[in-house]
This record gives C-alpha cells, structure tokens and sequence, in this order.
C-alpha cells in the first residue's frame, strides 16, 4: 500500500490562524451597542407637555398593553383626566398604533431599546418624557 501525504489536509487547519489578523465580526455588547436602523421600533417616550390624556392610545392597542395612570408630573393644561398612558412590555408588540393615533403625537417610540432587569414589576414601563 503506497502513502500519500495531503499537504493541502494538514495545512488547512492553519487558516484559523489568519482570523486572528481579521477584525471581529462581533461587538462589545451592551458597552457597544449597534446603530438603530431610521425607524427603529424602541421604547415609547411620551412628551407630557403635549400628551392630552385622550386615552386613544389605550383604546387601539389590540394587547391591551395600555393602562391610563394618574400623573403628579407636570402635565398639559388640557389634559383634563390627567392621566398619561403606561406600558406592558410584557403584553406589547411594537406595532406602533398607539403613536399613530396620538392626536398631538407626544407618544413615540425611540431608538432605545436595551431593556434588562430583574424584576418583572419593570415591564410596566412609563415612558420617557421627551
Ligand atoms: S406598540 Fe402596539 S402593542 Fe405596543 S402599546 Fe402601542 S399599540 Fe399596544
Ligand atoms: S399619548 Fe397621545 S393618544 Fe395617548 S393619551 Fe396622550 S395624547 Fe392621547
């Protein structure tokens, strides 16, 4: 039986070591964290100066991932039941309705998306005020 040396099978495994050179494929998450595309569906801010309280966000969202909560942060003048609108983020699906009905468009989704606790209490999320 004659041998037959494969050179090109022993020194295949050596390429790993041209990866070393290369820049990673991978970030630092979460010290790095990756641009949003423009668009991007992240957590809902809610400007209360503008924010009228009309519960129209509560009423489109097919989750009912919306419950109305009264406020003791500034709020606009006429936002007569001076509640403002507080997320389930265990019940949400970031389909975005509840910022297209805003009638002054204080509610929106940014592009803030990094979300980790503990504690299940936080998924009522209130959202920012800008
Ligand atoms: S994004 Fe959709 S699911 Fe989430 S709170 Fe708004 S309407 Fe409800
Ligand atoms: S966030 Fe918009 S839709 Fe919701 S209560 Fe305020 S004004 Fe109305």
């Amino acid at each position: 039986m004659k041998w037959k040396v494969d050179i090109g099978g022993i020194l295949s495994p050596m390429t790993i070591l041209g990866a070393v050179m290369q820049k990673p494929n991978t970030i630092a998450y979460p010290d790095v964290q990756k641009a949003t595309a423009v668009g991007y569906r992240g957590f809902h801010t809610n400007l209360l100066t503008d924010c009228i309280g009309c519960a129209n966000c509560q009423d489109v969202c097919m989750n009912n991932a919306i419950d109305m909560i009264k406020t003791d942060k500034e709020y606009n003048a006429k936002n007569n039941s001076q509640c403002i609108p507080r997320i389930d983020y265990g019940r949400c699906c970031w389909c975005s309705l509840c910022t297209d009905v805003c009638p002054p468009s204080s509610l929106k989704l940014d592009e803030e998306y990094l979300g980790i606790t503990k504690h299940a209490s936080d998924m009522l999320y209130m959202p920012k005020n800008r």
